[in-house]
């Protein structure tokens, strides 16, 4: 423990001197003249309802690194009041939420009551599943944020260090906590507030929902829009009948919220500021290795990757919601993904779909503004000494031209040389916040193929003409009326790729026309046409392609052809597989595939499907499973690959497979979603990994908002609502950082099984001599767990494993790094300062895993990527080894195979979302 105290502590200080010197070396910026507008109010507490510039404290300067200090975030009306000018420019947004009506949904509660109830089994058992990993997790994931349990614990965790921090205000703060985490409403909100206050008056705590926010500093800046159901006209509140509709059947009224891309941005970039300022521990197949985002390469970014998605509210609701939100390129998966880092842009909740002008239109309109100019935020808060003389300056009349100097950075840089020395005596600190200006700019946009169709303003995937990448008109099917996209036609005679210019063109013969005419499948002009280039910045998502439409689509044929016992045998084959720690989800039955989550198609399509088909034997026929292997070796590499040099082979893969598709499965199974398999491949060549850019965290971002809402009724103002302070309370200086990707630690709470140690006493000790040359001596300490950065690496000693197997990994051998050793670790120890593992060797076999498949002798190196993915070891065996803990490379699944051997197969990628 002293030792990880003292190591953060050096660190911190690097780190402070390392701002220091990168404040004195940055140079002047004339653009933040005009656009910083300075208060002169002191920084009052946490949420304090103004954010001064500079704060100002007469106790003793303590040596804290801006780590620690905690300031939260409230308003930064001083720094981006321009923000809000953008957003006034639209037409009559209603008001603010804080007077959001919310009469209609406690009428309404009581109806609902039923189908919550559903709704609520149903999270029940979602929960069930989360806590059999909860109890060994809880220590593991100490930085890692948990996104599907809610977070709610975490959100709120604040350090409080202000000394002028109220108690008053810490209540509020644990009001809030207990609030949210028990969802309540605002009446039952109300309700325990006068109650609270009826017990302890003396105590002085806010009365009514509205106060407690406000005590907080929270401030709801989103602006609210209401439609009118039946014909989409704008209304003048929420609460409003449409006069053209009143005599049709009353629907609900729609509602559009929109919010500020630089509020949400603000503290986003705060929280993540080590990224923003270039730290980038990326893999190397991320999309910010692509060609587009190399082509943008600039200083200072914020990339968005832009996305949407509809839902329905409930099971058997009635409206939908349509969140547009993003993440940002810059922070490094699975970070960028956390739902804290999700900037949440509009939300739209109806009983109809929106039309993409008002889905998109005001939100582009502000990301393109943001463009042109950039955005000034602040990115940390760091806290200097200065002279007494300095401190009156600050406070004489100049000192308005002077807090501008210093936003600058400029004058800072004379007064530090100056004063830095006398600074240790003085009785005056100041805070300053670095503000950093920012070019803003869009990569991406992803959503699935209904949502892409509607967002492009291009016909859905059952038109012609509906691929996005080029101009395959398709062929109709008379009998199902649905339109083909053979794969034979596209290889004879490929159709010409679109482009931009090429969209433009068919759009400017569109608007000159006078009839409504789609030209090559284009309806009309996108807004997303001004912040990006329509075909290649819009991917198609490979989690909707492969794991929701391809995957069961393969499966569906399957389940046809295999026999009850086949269905048993791969039943039993899943059943006897153990996953890590970090596997929320994994096939169990695949007689209910239709009913699996994308993320159990996923660990099934990568890791287990193959070898389970192959467990069949004659049971199914040969050249499906060889097929598949194509499919399987394409996806699995494009997903992840750490260069992209090593994916330039997988055209042939997918090719190969197309080539058989229609004939082995049906004319009628070439479907768009089939097609747009050929465009995964360029696509990643442009952008990066699949991994990089998938809906998966879209989707548990709905999820996560759902939570957000009670009832029926103004679901989007109530999700913005919570959505709003959730926002403010968890932001807190540099909350992701570095540390995440470079912690290299044993974990303190062992649960170490001693009996284990003694199991393997006599080879540990043989072992220990050949590593080290020395007898082993009582001052190794033992431990069960080990954690490098965000994976925590287990072993056979750890007392509670359960069932998982975070025990089997490869190991990179000390001699030669391209080569490695899959092994069980028994245990971790710590000799002479060093950090090792003590694993048992499990030997590869000379057996080749494509042996046992049909040879696809179309396709060149098939045999290795194959034998690569999957290779025996012998599972008796006895061989035993020592490693630094620095060369396990990554986890493995050991799949049963025989009574002799294990097929084994590294996992990628381990925490990919959810
Ligand atoms: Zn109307
Ligand atoms: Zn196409
Ligand atoms: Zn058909």
């Amino acid at each position: 423990m002293e030792k990880t105290n003292k190591d953060a502590n050096d660190s911190n200080s690097i780190r402070y001197k390392r701002e220091l010197s990168r404040l004195r070396s940055i140079k002047h910026r004339n653009t933040m003249r005009d656009r910083c507008r300075p208060t002169t109010q002191y920084n009052t507490g946490m949420y304090g309802t103004s954010r001064s510039i500079i704060g100002l404290s007469t106790q003793t300067p303590v040596e804290k690194s801006s780590d620690v200090i905690n300031y939260g975030d409230g308003d930064r009306s001083d720094i981006s009041d321009h923000s809000d000018q953008n957003i006034q420019n639209f037409p009559d947004p209603i008001r603010n939420s804080n007077d959001i009506d919310y009469e209609d949904e406690n009428a309404e509660d009581e109806d609902e009551s039923v189908e919550d109830e559903d709704e609520n089994a149903e999270d029940e058992d979602e929960n069930a599943e989360d806590e059999d990993e909860s109890v060994e997790d809880e220590d593991e994931n100490v930085e890692d944020e948990d996104d599907d349990n809610d977070g709610n614990s975490n959100d709120l965790s604040i350090n409080i260090i202000d000394e002028q921090q109220n108690e008053a205000n810490r209540y509020c703060l644990d009001l809030t906590n207990f609030i949210r985490s028990s969802n309540l409403n605002k009446k039952n909100t109300n309700d325990l507030l006068k109650l609270v206050n009826s017990i302890s008056s003396n105590k002085k705590l806010p009365r009514t929902e509205e106060k407690l926010w406000k005590q907080l500093g929270i401030e709801f800046n989103y602006k609210i829009f209401a439609y009118c159901t039946n014909c989409m006209a704008l209304l003048n509140e929420f609460n409003a009948r449409c006069n053209s509709c009143i005599n049709i059947p009353s629907m609900i009224n729609s509602e559009f919220i929109l919010f500020s891309i630089e509020k949400e941005l603000n503290h986003i970039i705060q929280m993540n500021s080590d990224f923003m300022k270039g730290y980038r521990p990326h893999s190397g197949g991320d999309l910010i290795y692509g060609n587009i985002y190399q082509s943008k390469s600039r200083k200072n970014a914020v990339t968005l990757i832009l996305s949407t998605d509809g839902k329905p509210t409930t099971k058997n609701s009635r409206s939908s919601m349509w969140p547009v939100i993003a993440t940002i390129a810059e922070i490094p998966l699975p970070i960028r993904e956390y739902k804290e880092n999700v900037v949440l842009l509009g939300l739209w909740h109806s009983p109809k779909s929106p039309s993409v002008e008002i889905l998109l239109g005001r939100i582009m309109e502000n990301i393109n503004k943001l463009q042109i100019n950039g955005f000034d935020t602040q990115l940390e808060v760091i806290r200097c000494s200065f002279h007494k003389d300095f401190i009156e300056y600050l406070f004489s009349p100049m000192r308005d031209t002077l807090f501008i100097c210093i936003l600058q950075n400029e004058l800072l840089h004379e007064f530090l040389n100056d004063s830095i020395t006398s600074a240790v005596t003085s009785s005056f600190f100041v805070l300053l916040l670095d503000v950093q200006h920012f070019d803003l700019d869009v990569l991406l946009f992803v959503g699935d193929l209904p949502a892409r169709s509607k967002c492009c303003c291009i016909n859905s995937c059952v038109g012609y003409y509906s691929c996005t990448h080029c101009l395959f008109d398709g062929v109709r099917c008379t009998e199902h009326q649905h339109t083909l996209f053979p794969w034979e036609r596209f290889r004879g005679d490929p159709p010409k790729r679109r482009t931009q210019q090429h969209i433009s063109e068919c759009i400017r013969q569109i608007e000159l026309s006078t009839k409504s005419d789609k030209i090559f499948g284009i309806i009309s002009r996108s807004p997303l046409s001004t912040v990006l280039s329509m075909p290649d910045q819009i991917p198609f998502d490979y989690f909707h392609l492969c794991y929701e439409i391809h995957m069961p689509a393969l499966m569906k044929h399957w389940m046809k052809i295999l026999s009850k016992e086949s269905k048993q045998c791969i039943d039993g084959y899943l059943s006897n597989i153990s996953y890590p720690h970090s596997f929320n989800r994994y096939p169990r039955t695949i007689t209910n595939f239709s009913q699996w989550k994308a993320s159990e198609m996923r660990v099934f399509t990568l890791y287990v499907c193959l070898p389970s088909l192959v467990q069949l034997k004659n049971e199914f026929p040969a050249v499906i499973i060889a097929h598949f292997s194509l499919f399987f070796i394409y996806i699995r590499r494009l997903r992840f690959f750490d260069n992209q040099r090593d994916m330039e082979s997988m055209i042939y893969f997918i090719e190969a497979y197309l080539d058989q598709y229609a004939s082995l499965y049906s004319k009628c199974a070439e479907l768009l979603s089939t097609h747009a398999l050929i465009h995964l491949y360029e696509q990643s060549l442009n952008i990066g990994s699949l991994s990089s850019h998938s809906l998966f965290s879209t989707e548990s971002y709905l999820h996560h908002l759902y939570k957000l809402a009670h009832g029926t009724v103004a679901l989007a103002q109530q999700m913005a609502h919570w959505h709003t302070i959730n926002r403010c309370l968890q932001a807190t200086d540099n909350k992701f950082s570095s540390k995440l990707f470079e912690t290299k630690k044993f974990l303190e709470k062992n649960f170490f099984n001693h009996n284990v140690k003694r199991q393997f006493k006599e080879e540990f000790k043989k072992c220990f001599v050949e590593y080290f040359g020395v007898e082993s001596i009582s001052s190794i300490k033992f431990y069960s767990r080990y954690q490098d950065g965000l994976i925590v690496y287990h072993s056979l000693s750890y007392t509670n494993k359960k069932k998982s197997s975070s025990y089997n990994v490869s190991i990179m051998n000390q001699s030669n790094a391209r080569t490695s050793t899959t092994g069980q670790i028994i245990f971790f120890f710590e000799y002479n300062n060093g950090s090792f593992a003590f694993f048992k060797n499990l030997i590869l076999s000379d057996i080749k895993f494509s042996s046992f498949i049909q040879t696809n002798d179309q396709v060149n190196q098939w045999n290795d990527y194959i034998d690569y993915y999957y290779y025996f070891v012998h599972t008796s065996s006895s061989s035993f080894n020592i490693s630094l803990c620095t060369n396990i490379n990554r986890k493995c699944l050991l799949l049963p195979f025989d009574n002799k051997f294990s097929l084994c197969t590294e996992i990628e990628l381990e925490l990919e979302h959810d």
